[in-house]
């Protein structure tokens, strides 16, 4: 027979996702399809008339792993998304007007022995030698050419292709919806008009909809976006503001007419007071200035928005608010919280969608029992806050590290006292150059490579690895990198090719 203890430490009956947004349909879709048939039944409540932020239209290439986890073809995905491929974020007028960088996805070259890549190619670049930094890394030679092919094993510069997508956020939710229905989740449209928490302990034991039914759960995902009903409203889980390192509080977003066959690639171009990125899908172009209300206003971020447009606008522009920052508890009882209730950095390095996929991964790792462990939810939230600090740094890295005082936004940017762990980084590669990735952290060598070269700081000394090795030979070994990525470049398609073969629009599902 079962004790009180036993029944209570068995595994989760009903799980509640309340939200039906990018976070809501990604933890249904994945929790469904690896709990299974016989795992715990879910529900989805989502509200039509609130609706959905909509804007997540780029991402990063760890949302590969996510898709095939679900079991979604990526070409079917290309296809229902409109979706294109994405190979890294050219930055422009970020260090100055007029001058611009690529943040590829993949590698620069390969260490010399020990001597990495980087430390190499700067004593090359310390004596006038060598090529910039693009000219190494094929992700950012092919974006500049308008090719994209996927990563082909052995075959030299094409098996080091990283990719990610742009693509429709309202087509994404709608595919992971078919895919999570079809996995058994089961969707309850309406509005939660009440929480109701347990008298004693205060977990939550169900939501009340508007017409008054009442949906029990063991676990309640909040994924009710900016309200954050569970995890903010009910259980008044803190939120820590940072705007005093990312003042942008707004964004005015507008489709356009594709001026051209859309490239490979995100752009993000600085502003007055913020940035304004342009993102390329099949059937259109996403556009949309972030910028800071304390800079500027929203009719005058419209119209600079409106002014920037390489096609017609599509729509009249929308404007969102939000502050930066995120709850330290994102884990509190039985809510855990994904996505905007959780959290929200800006989309300057397309890091949402990848912070819902990392809080449902760990979620899966620490799922709870009934008895609900309070060291799994601590751990979770230690790990999630590791994750939040990391693309922290990264984002501030981008608005700190200018030469740009033309406008009293940059000027506070630039002056602005950053977090300590960002200080020492900046420290170390104006010292040497040298970057690193700290533990299994999101952002890669490369990733700061690219942001701390296009940007700044100068660095003024040389790593001690590479005083000695022999100059010659590192011109000529990255002279065979640069003529290899070349050569490989040209044998890539360009994407509106690869597009007509692989996950076209409105093309037919190969069989
Ligand atoms: C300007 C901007 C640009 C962005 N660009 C990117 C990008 O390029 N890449 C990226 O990765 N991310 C981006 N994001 C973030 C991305 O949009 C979100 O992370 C993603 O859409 C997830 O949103 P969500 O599901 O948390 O919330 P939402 O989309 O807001 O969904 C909330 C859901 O909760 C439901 N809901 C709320 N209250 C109730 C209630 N009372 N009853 C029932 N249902 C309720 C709503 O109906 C909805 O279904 C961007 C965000 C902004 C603001």
């Amino acid at each position: 027979m079962l004790t009180e203890t036993s029944r209570e430490n068995g595994p989760l009956r009903r799980i509640a996702i309340i939200g039906g947004g990018a976070a809501g349909w990604m933890a249904a879709a994945a929790l469904a399809r690896v709990l299974g048939p016989r795992g715990p039944a879910i529900t989805l409540i989502e509200s039509e008339e609130i609706g959905i932020v909509g804007v997540g239209e780029a991402t990063i290439p760890p949302i590969r792993a996510f898709n095939a986890m679900i079991g979604l073809d990526e070409d079917v995905f290309v296809r229902e998304t409109k979706g294109t491929f994405k190979l890294g974020i050219e930055f422009v007028d970020w260090r100055q007007r007029g001058r611009r960088y690529f943040h590829p996805f993949g590698v620069y070259g390969p260490d010399f022995g020990p001597t990495p890549f980087e430390g190499a190619w700067r004593r090359l670049r310390q004596v006038g030698l060598g090529q910039p930094l693009e000219t190494y890394s094929i992700c950012a030679q092919a974006a500049a050419a308008g090719r994209f092919a996927r990563p082909q094993p052995g075959a030299g510069p094409l098996s080091q292709l990283a990719y990610a997508f742009h693509f429709d956020a309202a087509l994404y939710a709608k595919l992971l919806r078919a895919h999570a229905e079809a996995a058994g989740v089961v969707r309850r449209e309406g509005k939660v008009a009440a929480v109701n928490l347990r008298s004693g302990d205060g977990f939550v034991e169900s939501v009340t909809m508007e017409d008054g039914e009442r949906i029990a759960a063991d676990l309640f995902l909040d994924c009710t976006g900016f309200r954050a009903l569970l995890i903010g409203q009910a259980l008044e889980s803190p939120f820590e503001n940072w705007a005093r390192w990312l003042p942008n509080d707004r964004a005015v977003a507008v489709p356009s007419a594709n001026a051209g066959p859309p490239a490979p690639y995100t752009r993000s171009t600085a502003r007055e007071a913020g940035w304004q990125w342009r993102i390329p899908l099949q059937h259109r172009t996403g556009n949309g200035y972030v910028f800071s209300s304390r800079h500027v206003s929203e009719d005058e971020a419209t119209a600079t928005l409106l002014a920037h447009l390489d096609g017609e606008p599509l729509a009249e522009p929308r404007v969102l608010r939000f502050q930066a920052g995120r709850r330290p508890a994102g884990w509190v009882k039985n809510v855990v919280a994904l996505g905007l209730a959780s959290g929200f950095l800006e989309p300057l390095e397309s890091t949402s969608i990848h912070l819902i996929q990392v809080g449902i991964a760990r979620l899966l790792e620490m799922l709870p029992t009934r008895a609900f462990e309070p060291a799994d939810a601590r751990r979770y939230n230690r790990l999630m806050a590791t994750e939040f600090n990391s693309v922290r740094d990264f984002l501030i890295l981008h608005f700190h590290a200018t030469e740009r005082r033309d406008t009293p936004y940059w000027e506070q940017l630039a002056g602005m006292s950053v977090p300590d762990s960002l200080l020492e980084r900046l420290r170390i590669y104006r010292a040497t150059g040298r970057v690193f990735r700290e533990s299994d952290e999101l952002f890669t060598k490369t990733s700061w490579l690219a942001v701390l070269d296009g940007q700044g700081p100068e660095v003024e000394g040389v790593e001690p690895l590479a005083e000695g090795l022999p100059l010659d030979q590192v011109e000529a070994r990255l002279a065979r990198i640069a003529e290899a990525t070349a050569q490989a470049v040209r044998r890539m398609p360009a994407q509106a090719d690869f597009l007509r073969a692989h996950g076209q629009a409105g093309a037919p599902v190969p069989v």
